[in-house]
């Protein structure tokens, strides 16, 4: 691929990922595929809104280095479920960048999974399946207690966030919270709840993530589970919302 476009591209995500201390992730196959997503995703867009941000440098800094902050967190071969992944986010840039990873991308939405399903097709990328589902019922069957790490972007507040995620945890393995802001009070909104769903906080990371002259707080939270959630959670999503854990 030599294309000007294809190569603008390249020249400012490796910057990107320089700045940001994410220079392995992107490896020559990385760099292709990432670029073969962002032209299938803004040819998709108006089919299956899938995204405000449309402009190459928010592209790269917003999803694809976003998406990619909780890389360091997960051990080669992590059975890893993206829930709410949307247009694939975190899941694809992690299964594009750490093809060791087994990802499961779940979303409620049909048209945004029949989306992802599609792009981990057109990318032949064998690391990743899609669920379509709630959360919240999925983790009734099988996939309950089962994924090393489970983590979600833009779904929820933590309260409910984690009566989505913790469920499918196995014990030993861990939830993955990244938050924009509000981290703190969220977090202490959540500790009781948490505790309750078996888990508890094991690291707390702020991170700063900048590119093209723009700068992003993210806070990483890590909660180790340490025991099975009980059967009654999850509940019901009307509930959750009207009674916060
Ligand atoms: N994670 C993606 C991202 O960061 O771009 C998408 C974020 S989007 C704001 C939230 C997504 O979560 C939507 O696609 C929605 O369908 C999904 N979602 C919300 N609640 C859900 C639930 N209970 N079960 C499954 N998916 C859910």
């Amino acid at each position: 691929m030599e294309n000007a476009d294809f190569l603008a591209f390249c020249e400012e995500i490796q910057a990107v990922f320089a700045e940001n201390g994410m220079a392995a992730l992107l490896t020559p196959t990385a760099c292709e595929q990432l670029y073969r997503l962002t032209v299938h995703m803004l040819a998709e867009n108006q089919r299956y809104n899938l995204t405000a941000i449309t402009d190459r440098s928010g592209i790269i800094l917003r999803h694809y280095a976003d998406s990619l902050l909780c890389a360091r967190y997960l051990a080669p071969g992590t059975r890893l479920l993206d829930v709410g992944c949307g247009a694939g986010f975190p899941s694809l840039p992690l299964a594009i960048c750490r093809p060791d990873l087994s990802i499961t991308a779940l979303d409620a939405t049909e048209k945004r999974v029949h989306y992802v399903a599609g792009c981990a097709e057109l990318l032949s990328l064998s690391n990743v399946q899609t669920v379509c589902a709630r959360a919240e019922d999925y983790a009734k069957g099988e996939a309950r207690e089962s994924f090393d790490c489970v983590t979600a972007r833009a779904v929820a507040n933590l309260r409910t966030l984690a009566e989505l995620c913790i469920p499918y945890v196995r014990v030993g393995g861990s939830f993955l919270a990244m938050k924009a802001k509000s981290a703190e009070e969220e977090l202490a909104a959540a500790q009781a709840g948490i505790g309750t769903l078996g888990c508890r906080l094991e690291k707390k990371e702020e991170i700063l993530l900048s590119g093209g002259g723009e700068s992003l707080c993210r806070t990483a939270l890590i909660f180790k589970k340490h025991k099975p959630t009980p059967e009654n959670y999850p509940r019901p999503y009307a509930r959750m919302l009207k009674k916060p854990l």
